[in-house]
């Protein structure tokens, strides 16, 4: 049976991509090692990285004066190195869910730390809008995906202060206006597999602040060093690399973002549609094309379990919802075809009639 990887994160990855990586670790570029044995500093290691960089560059459109790092810890680890880096006085944060609070409660240690909006009143089941922005921010931070809400920014915001994003479950998904943004980062575990973080900084902005911080925690070491002051996670960076292959040859981000909301359409109109179902999501256009949520009508609900293994036993892995939001999750990343989200409704329709 065929299966359709609609989890969350680590996520669906191009096949060809999964195979590619596969052949490099058994045998790299035909060098008779595999890629996990051989130096980082090596000659066969180095166009990886370059290229791997200047792909995110030319895919994102990132004008000069940009670096791009592929570090580890994950975009955790950025909740804390980003106010260390960047914040001398004053950030605003959007509450706009659990990644952006913690995000947020990293950046109190380093600082005064507005919540500039929040949607905490209701669970997260909408994006704020119309929000006054203070001008004296040294940046807003924003989630421009909330993985385990279903909620996005489709677009990037007009505001009058530089923004940060956290971009871990929608880069490349949709073109993006970098120069409005003094850091955008992600776990690249929706990109790649786990392991590596990706980061790309306006430079200019680092060394604002006046106080120390731990080498391994500065961005401008890892600047300085080409992304390879330590060891990085070779194997993840080449994945990663291979996967920005594909999107390229895959038309590039405006293509991404064309297919995403064709397979978004296609799932919340049949969830619109089906009796039994209904989006999370109080507002239509902060629905996420990435992480599309949806709860068994009240009447319905003693049918989770149910519909859970019917869905597991048709070849749906991984759609169960966030113990936060609870439900069902479809993560429809760019790996994911359209036929998997044809069937997923295929499966809806089917459960429907039973019932
Ligand atoms: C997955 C995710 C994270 C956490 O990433 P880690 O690499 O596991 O630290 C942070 N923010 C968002 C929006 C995510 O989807």
């Amino acid at each position: 049976m065929k299966k359709y990887n609609f989890g969350a994160g680590p996520c669906i990855l191009p096949r060809e991509v999964i195979e590619k990586t596969a052949s490099a670790i058994l045998d790299f570029n035909g060098i008779g090692l595999s890629i996990a044995e051989i130096s980082h500093r090596s000659k066969d290691f180095q166009p990886v990285m370059d290229e791997a960089m200047a792909l995110v560059k030319e895919i994102l459109n990132v004008p000069e004066g940009y670096s791009v790092l592929f570090l580890g810890g994950g975009a955790s680890l950025e909740f804390c190195m980003i106010p260390f880096n960047f914040l001398v006085k004053k950030a605003g944060y959007l509450n706009t869910g659990v990644w952006a609070k913690k995000a947020m409660k990293e950046a109190k240690l380093f600082g005064d730390v507005v919540e500039v909006a929040s949607s905490a009143d209701e669970n997260y089941t909408y994006l704020p809008k119309n929000f006054d922005v203070p001008t004296d921010l040294d940046y807003l931070h924003i989630t421009t995906n909330n993985t385990i809400y279903g909620t996005e920014y489709h677009k990037d915001l007009d505001v009058s202060v530089r923004m940060i994003g956290d971009m871990s479950s929608d880069i490349f998904s949709r073109p993006v206006d970098v120069s409005k943004y003094d850091c955008i980062y992600g776990g690249a575990q929706k990109l790649s597999m786990a392991g590596v973080t990706f980061i790309i900084i306006k430079d200019d902005v680092l060394g604002r602040v006046q106080r120390e911080i731990p080498t391994m925690l500065d961005y401008r070491t890892h600047i300085k060093k080409g992304s390879m002051f330590n060891t990085p996670p070779v194997v993840p960076i080449y994945t990663a690399l291979e996967n920005l292959r594909w999107i390229k040859a895959n038309g590039g981000v405006e293509a991404m973002e064309k297919l995403a909301k064709e397979r978004a359409d296609i799932v919340y109109d049949e969830i619109d549609r089906n009796k039994l179902f209904r989006g999370t999501v109080k507002c239509e256009e902060d629905r996420s094309y990435m992480n599309i949520c949806f709860v068994l009508n009240d009447e319905y609900a003693d049918l989770q379990d149910e519909f859970f293994k019917f869905a597991t036993e048709r070849g749906m892995v991984g759609i169960k919802g966030h113990r936060d939001v609870g439900g069902f999750r479809a993560s429809c990343y760019n790996a994911m075809s359209v036929e998997g989200c044809k069937a997923l409704v295929e499966t809806m329709k089917e459960f429907e009639a039973k019932h």
